[in-house]
């Protein structure tokens, strides 16, 4: 059975005490209210991560980074490090969200070797991928997808492909309010798992947790999650309010 995981991605929002309310106010939610088995991660900015993994210690809450870098440790002003997010708890790492993509130049490439070394330290990737609009009105998103996961993953062996998740994010829908349909939604997801399947086979492309990403709330995440191939959501906004938050992991 492969895994129901709803995440939250915090990106650069909340300061230390709004980060540990929230994160307290999640866990008590989630202990009163989850009777699903969906796993919750919580993604905090670097300096939380430590906090909130403390916080969370004991409950069914994990807590997942925002990025990291490809190297263990060295002259690598202002990085961070997989051994050191491991250090304070940290058990996801959220790989080439599309604002690292467009603001920080994050290349098919370069991803590969950060998923490498999440993969090392033993860590889970999520791992986005999506297109932008002009994509999809050309009809070249199927392609540019694939092609994410090709350049980014597909040097991986069967063992280590396992361990990650997908999050498929379409640019045109994250923090838009615009959420893609769940006929949209379900087509991707399905191209994603056949495309990995031809790499890896149907048992592991089965296996494998894709989540949607992309203006998804408590009012949508109901029939999104309800498709076949969606096994959860990468939250953005709606992860910053405990009550939408825990709404949407109730959604399954
Ligand atoms: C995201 O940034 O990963 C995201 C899905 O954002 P939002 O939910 O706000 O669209």
């Amino acid at each position: 059975m492969r895994k129901k995981i709803v995440a939250g991605n915090w990106k650069m929002n909340k300061t230390m005490d709004e980060g540990l309310a929230l994160a307290s106010e999640v866990v008590s939610m989630v202990k009163d209210e989850v009777k699903n088995n969906a796993l919750a991660v919580l993604c905090t900015p670097f300096i939380e991560l430590q906090g909130v993994a403390k916080l969370t210690e004991g409950s069914p809450v994990s807590v997942g980074a925002q990025n990291c870098y490809d190297k263990e440790s060295g002259a690598y002003t202002g990085e961070v490090s997989v051994p050191m997010l491991k250090s304070v708890g940290t058990k996801y790492v959220i790989l080439g969200h599309s604002e690292r993509r467009e603001y920080f130049g994050e290349s098919n490439a370069f991803l590969a070797s950060k998923t490498n070394a999440v993969l090392k330290g033993g860590l889970t990737p999520i791992f986005c991928c999506g297109e932008t609009l002009q994509q999809r009105e050309k009809g070249i998103h199927i392609d540019f997808v694939n092609n994410q996961l090709t350049e980014s993953l597909f040097h991986l062996s069967e063992e280590e492909f396992k361990k990650v998740v997908i999050a498929y994010e379409p640019i045109w829908a994250i923090g838009t309010g615009v959420t893609a349909s769940k006929e949209q939604a379900q087509e991707m997801h399905e191209k994603i798992r056949t495309h990995i399947a031809s790499k890896y086979g149907k048992a592991v492309a089965d296996e494998t947790s894709i989540l949607y990403g992309g203006s998804c709330k408590p009012d949508n995440a109901k029939e999104l999650f309800a498709c076949k191939d969606i096994d959860g959501g990468l939250i953005g906004g709606a992860s910053l309010k405990a009550r939408d938050f825990v709404d949407i992991i109730k959604s399954f």
